[in-house]
C-alpha cells in the first residue's frame, strides 16, 4: 500500500474530477498505525489548565477563556474548531486569519472556500471532516506562530485529536506539518510518504492560501489527496468506487 500512496502522490497527474462515494465506514476501535511507526510530537508543556480529562465541549470552554499567551490579548475570538466531533479525517491548518478570528470558526475566509472544494473533491463535506489549527488564536498581522506560542496551545490540539481519534489527519502547508510532526524539513520533504502522529496516520499538502497565490501547485495537491482518500479507505474497508 505504502507503494501506492507513493506512487499516486509522485505521479502528481492523476485524472481531476474523480468524486468518490461517502464512506459509511464500519464501528468499533479505529485503525492504528503499528506502534513502531510512530511518531509523538506536540507534547508541549502545559501551561495552565490541565486539559487532559476535558471532553471536547469542555476543552472548547477552556480554550474560549485562554490566556496562556499574549494572542490573548489581541484576539478578537479564539477558533477551536468546526466539524464531526467524530471525523475519520481531520484537517490541521496553522493559525486563524482575519474573518476566522472575527467568526470564531476556521477556514472561512477565501483559503476556507478552496478548503472546502478540496475536501468535497474526494467526497467529504465540512460536516463529515473535522478541521482545527495548531493555534486557536490569530496572530497580528498573520504572520508565522511563535514557537512560545505553538507550545502555549499544543496540549490543546493534543487532546482535540485524541478526543476526535481520527483515522487520517491531512495537515495543512508547512506550519502546521513542521509543528504536527515536530519535523523541521521543508514541505517539499513533509509531502513525501505518509508520516503519524500519536499513531494516527498524516499526509501533509499545501495550504489554500498558497494554492491561491500558486495555482500550478494544485496538480501536486490534488495527487495528496487522492493519497490521503486512498489511506482513509484502505483503513476504514470503505470503497473506493
Ligand atoms: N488559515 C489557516 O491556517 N487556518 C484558518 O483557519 C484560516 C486560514
Amino acid at each position: 500500500m505504502k507503494d501506492a500512496i507513493s506512487y499516486l502522490r509522485r505521479r502528481g497527474s492523476m485524472s481531476g474530477g474523480v468524486v468518490f462515494a461517502i464512506p459509511a465506514g464500519p464501528p468499533g476501535p479505529r485503525p492504528r498505525a503499528p506502534a513502531e511507526e510512530e511518531t509523538v510530537v506536540m507534547t508541549s508543556p502545559v501551561t495552565g489548565t490541565d486539559v487532559s480529562c476535558a471532553g471536547l465541549s469542555e476543552l472548547e470552554s477552556i480554550v474560549a477563556g485562554c490566556t496562556r499567551c499574549a494572542l490573548a490579548g489581541t484576539r478578537t475570538r479564539t477558533v477551536f474548531g468546526d466539524g464531526d466531533p467524530s471525523a475519520r479525517v481531520v484537517f490541521v491548518g496553522e493559525a486563524p486569519g482575519r474573518d476566522e478570528d472575527l467568526q470564531g470558526l476556521p477556514f472561512v475566509g477565501r483559503a476556507g472556500k478552496l478548503l472546502d472544494k478540496m475536501i468535497e473533491a474526494i467526497g467529504f463535506s465540512r460536516g463529515t471532516v473535522y478541521i482545527a489549527n495548531i493555534l486557536k488564536c490569530r496572530p497580528p498581522g498573520n504572520r508565522d506562530p511563535g514557537p512560545d506560542e505553538v507550545a502555549a496551545c499544543g496540549d490543546y490540539l493534543a487532546r482535540q485529536i485524541e478526543l476526535i481519534d481520527p483515522v487520517i489527519i491531512c495537515a495543512l502547508g508547512r506550519v502546521a506539518g513542521q509543528n504536527l510532526l515536530g519535523k523541521d524539513v521543508p514541505l517539499r520533504v513533509l509531502r513525501e510518504g505518509v508520516h503519524h502522529y500519536n499513531g494516527i496516520r498524516v499526509i501533509v499538502t499545501y495550504h489554500p492560501a498558497a494554492l491561491l497565490r500558486n495555482p500550478a501547485w494544485k496538480k501536486g495537491a490534488w495527487a495528496d489527496l487522492q493519497a490521503l482518500k486512498a489511506l482513509h479507505d484502505e483503513f476504514t474497508g470503505a470503497d473506493p468506487g
